[in-house]
């Protein structure tokens, strides 16, 4: 029997059985793990804020033996998940994030930095006003930590650096920016700047997104190449990308719908939350 003792967000948790609860956690110490907590819905003194998503807590978590669910034999609170609910907005975006870590975080593979940007990202919501650019922004600083990070400084195909004022494309199944000439026959036809506005946000803190001049029209024509690099390499609908962009309206536009493809790994990246 092993005990650890570790930061935990809670990414989802539901009911199981008259009073167990099952908790998926991204966790310090262990990465993504799903726990049971055994009696927690009478036990409020054990399990504090319902053990509710967004929650971040100090948890017990209890592995009984080799291929058995490892228990949350108890939790103190942290950081409550009330200050991420309130506007819908921002709970949206939180919820979203929720979901990438436990739809995409691999199991029980620790990462102090994925948690620490985690934890980063959460303040972020806490503070700052959501808007559509903040929740682009996260998704792709998000998926470029587990591994799909999207080429955009320079041409996927063959390595030239992309100018501005390129007539530039963007190809998923390459891995994302196309240079002028690589991007005859084939590729969404992309201004250079817009791929290098993109970049400039994966590389800046999500705080000072207002300095990169990304208006709704380029947020919008940003989330069309994200949605198609999302499908070509997740290849998951998430549950909360609906909710999200009916909760953060941008007006007008239509989302251009893509192939799903193939997991694969292009390169992680430690851009700053
Ligand atoms: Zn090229």
């Amino acid at each position: 029997m092993t005990e650890h003792r570790t930061r935990a967000l809670v990414l989802r948790s539901y009911d199981q059985r008259e009073s167990d609860r099952i908790v998926h956690l991204y966790t310090e110490q262990l990465g993504r793990v799903s726990v049971v907590a055994k009696g927690a819905r009478r036990s409020k003194k054990r399990f504090p804020g319902k053990l509710e998503s967004l929650t971040v807590l100090n948890a017990r978590i209890v592995e009984p033996r080799r291929g058995a669910i490892a228990r949350l034999e108890g939790a103190t609170l942290v950081e409550p998940f009330e200050g991420l609910v309130q506007p819908l907005g921002r709970y949206a975006i939180a919820c979203q994030f929720c979901e990438l870590l436990d739809r995409l975080a691999a199991e029980r593979e620790a990462s102090a930095e994925l948690f620490e940007f985690a934890m980063g990202v959460l303040g972020v919501l806490r503070s700052d006003p959501p808007d559509r650019l903040l929740a682009l922004l996260l998704l792709v600083k998000t998926i470029s930590r587990l591994g799909y990070r999207p080429q955009l400084a320079s041409c996927a195909m063959c390595d030239e650096p992309i100018a501005a004022r390129d007539a530039a494309g963007f190809e998923p199944r390459h891995g994302g920016a196309l240079c002028p000439n690589c991007r005859v026959g084939g590729g969404l036809m992309t201004p250079g700047g817009l791929l290098l506005g993109l970049e400039r946000g994966l590389r800046s803190p999500l705080r000072g997104r207002a300095e990169l001049n990304l208006g709704p029209d380029a947020v919008r024509r940003l989330e069309l190449l994200t949605d198609r690099f999302f499908r070509f390499h997740i290849g998951i609908e998430l549950r909360s990308t609906a909710f999200l962009r009916q909760s953060l309206p941008l007006a007008g536009g239509s989302r251009l719908s893509a192939r799903s493809g193939p997991q694969i790994s292009i390169r992680t990246s430690q851009d700053p939350p």
